[in-house]
């Protein structure tokens, strides 16, 4: 039986991995996070996918109780600036475009109407409610319906501060018995067959284990560092390695919260705007062959805070890409140590969650199954590079060509495959056949919005429409505004909403 679960590295993959394995196993397996006190976090990560309410359910914490800890706010969807041409905007909401007769309303507007600037709000309420920057929740706590979709989607994620939501994590997992030592690992013991046997700690002496998940960000200490595992970059794809980040005092009481992440295009990158609960956290992520970091920290500075030389930057390279194996003998890197993709879509604790849900179904025991092992590490091999694909969209398709930066997003290297599937779309618009075809978090209605919404759908209608009705789809487009009009007047604004929340 595999008895003892010892994590190096305490930010949020080290404590997300030890509560999922402290609820999912309780007292029958032992968990050790080992964290460096002199080693600091990455301290960004802001904002998520809709699916991590699963993880805060899973480990039995309410939103009133950690969202105060931790400067929540929500998160309804990401709206893109400038991506198609500067002045430009769209959103790309967790919500499902809606289905009238064979076809969605993405096929309808094409057919119907066509026009980049109004599909957003033609097809879906949730740009309306963030425009309007309305809670999902109404101030009794129940949540936002009306969306338009049949099979309606759990409406938002959240934006919070990773570094708080570790620190939160720390309390609640000690609580239940995840053991915790603040030390560093000096040096890693192997067995003959150069399996992890212990860790040599500074101070503490050596911890012992079965099975040791590397939670040690970018530096992947155990996974590369002592596994020697082959680290598959993705810059030929995705070439954006760097980042710089500000966090910028916001007065919230007076301009509101945006419940939205916003990315906006900028010469040689974009930038992130988070609003939490008292700040926004804001970046720049760039590619270095096209700009400098004090270019990046003048233009971020410039954009996000102007007159205020005193916040402090920080300035971050970026390793983009995969381990070939995030698995290896009875190590699992998950985290930063296991792969990263840049953040333009809010994917880095997305993977987190998925590679402790999936450690969980896959826990080994003394027989450490290779089987089973191949099958954890082909899901999140596939779940990044699926991501991958989907951001490398994001710049191929976006029509925006008006500095070196953006020129050349559209000659770069694709990812295997996805000059066909890009060539079809021309033809017809993503759908669950022609996208990815592994999991990797995105369904085909976050492909389709983001082929429009930069600028990229295809070239005609589908010869079908010409022979339907549409009067249906039209009715439900002329809807979207009035259910819009409703949510605005039934949802309290953000703000008042978590300000209550926060007491
Ligand atoms: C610019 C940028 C923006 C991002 N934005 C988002 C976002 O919006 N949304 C999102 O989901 N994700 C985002 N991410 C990803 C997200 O930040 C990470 O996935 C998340 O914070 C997890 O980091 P980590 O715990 O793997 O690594 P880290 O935070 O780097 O933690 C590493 C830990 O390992 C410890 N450690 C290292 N070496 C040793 C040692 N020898 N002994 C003991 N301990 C050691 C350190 O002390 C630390 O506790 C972003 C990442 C970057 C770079």
């Amino acid at each position: 039986m595999i008895r003892k679960v010892v994590i190096v590295g305490g930010g949020t993959a080290g404590w997300m991995t030890a509560t999922y394995l402290n609820r999912a196993f309780g007292d029958s397996v032992s968990v050790t996070v080992v964290e460096s006190p002199r080693i600091s976090t990455i301290g960004v990560g802001e904002a998520t996918f809709s699916t991590i309410r699963h993880f805060f359910s899973y480990i039995g914490v309410e939103e009133r109780e950690w969202m105060p800890h931790c400067s929540a706010s929500y998160k309804l969807g990401i709206r893109f600036e400038n991506w198609r041409a500067p002045g430009t905007h769209f959103y790309h909401p967790f919500e499902r475009l809606p289905v009238c007769g064979d076809f969605d309303l993405a096929d309808w507007w094409l057919h119907l109407d066509g026009k980049v600037e109004e599909f957003d709000r033609r097809c879906l309420v949730i740009p309306g409610v963030c425009d309007a920057q309305r809670s999902p929740r109404r101030l009794d706590g129940s949540l936002l319906t009306g969306t338009m979709g049949e099979a309606p989607q759990f409406p938002y994620a959240y934006h919070f501060d990773a570094a708080l939501l570790a620190t939160y994590l720390t309390g609640l997992g000690t609580a239940r018995g995840v053991h915790h030592v603040r030390d560093d690992v000096v040096e890693v013991g192997q067995d003959e067959r150069g399996w992890i046997s212990h860790l040599v700690t500074k101070e503490h002496g050596e911890v012992r284990g079965d099975l040791f998940v590397d939670c040690t960000g970018f530096r992947g200490m155990l996974i590369n560092g002592v596994l020697g595992e082959e680290f598959l970059s993705f810059e030929d794809v995705l070439p954006n390695n760097r980042a710089v980040a500000l966090r910028v005092p916001h007065d919230m009481a007076a301009r509101g919260i945006d419940p939205y992440t916003t990315a906006t295009a900028v010469d040689a990158g974009w930038i992130w705007t988070i609003p939490l609960f008292g700040r926004v956290g804001t970046g720049y992520v760039y590619s270095d062959q096209f700009c400098s970091p004090e270019t990046a920290e003048a233009t971020l500075r410039a954009f996000a805070a102007p007159g205020r030389p005193e916040l402090q930057a920080n300035h971050i390279r970026m390793r983009i890409g995969r381990n070939r194996r995030s698995w290896v003998r009875n190590c699992v890197a998950i985290g930063l140590s296991s792969g990263f993709v840049e953040p333009l879509e809010s994917t880095g604790i997305f993977f987190i969650q998925h590679g402790v849900e999936q450690l969980v179904r896959s826990f080994p025991d003394e027989n450490w199954d290779e089987r089973v092992i191949g099958a954890y590490n082909d899901k999140v091999a596939a779940v990044m590079d699926g991501v991958k694909e989907f951001l490398v969209l994001h710049y191929r398709a976006a029509a925006r060509d008006d500095t070196p930066y953006w020129k050349a997003t559209k000659t770069r290297a694709l990812p295997p495959g996805m000059d066909r599937r890009l060539e079809l779309w021309r033809s017809m618009l993503p759908d669950a056949t022609t996208i990815y075809p592994h999991f990797h978090g995105f369904e085909p209605y976050s492909w389709r919005i983001m082929l429009i919404g930069l600028g990229a759908q295809p070239d005609r209608p589908l010869p079908a429409l010409a022979h339907a009705d549409a009067s249906a789809a039209l009715a439900a487009m002329d809807a979207v505004p009035r259910r819009v009009e409703r949510l605005i007047e039934e949802l309290p604004g953000c703000h008042a909403y978590l300000d209550q929340l926060n007491g």
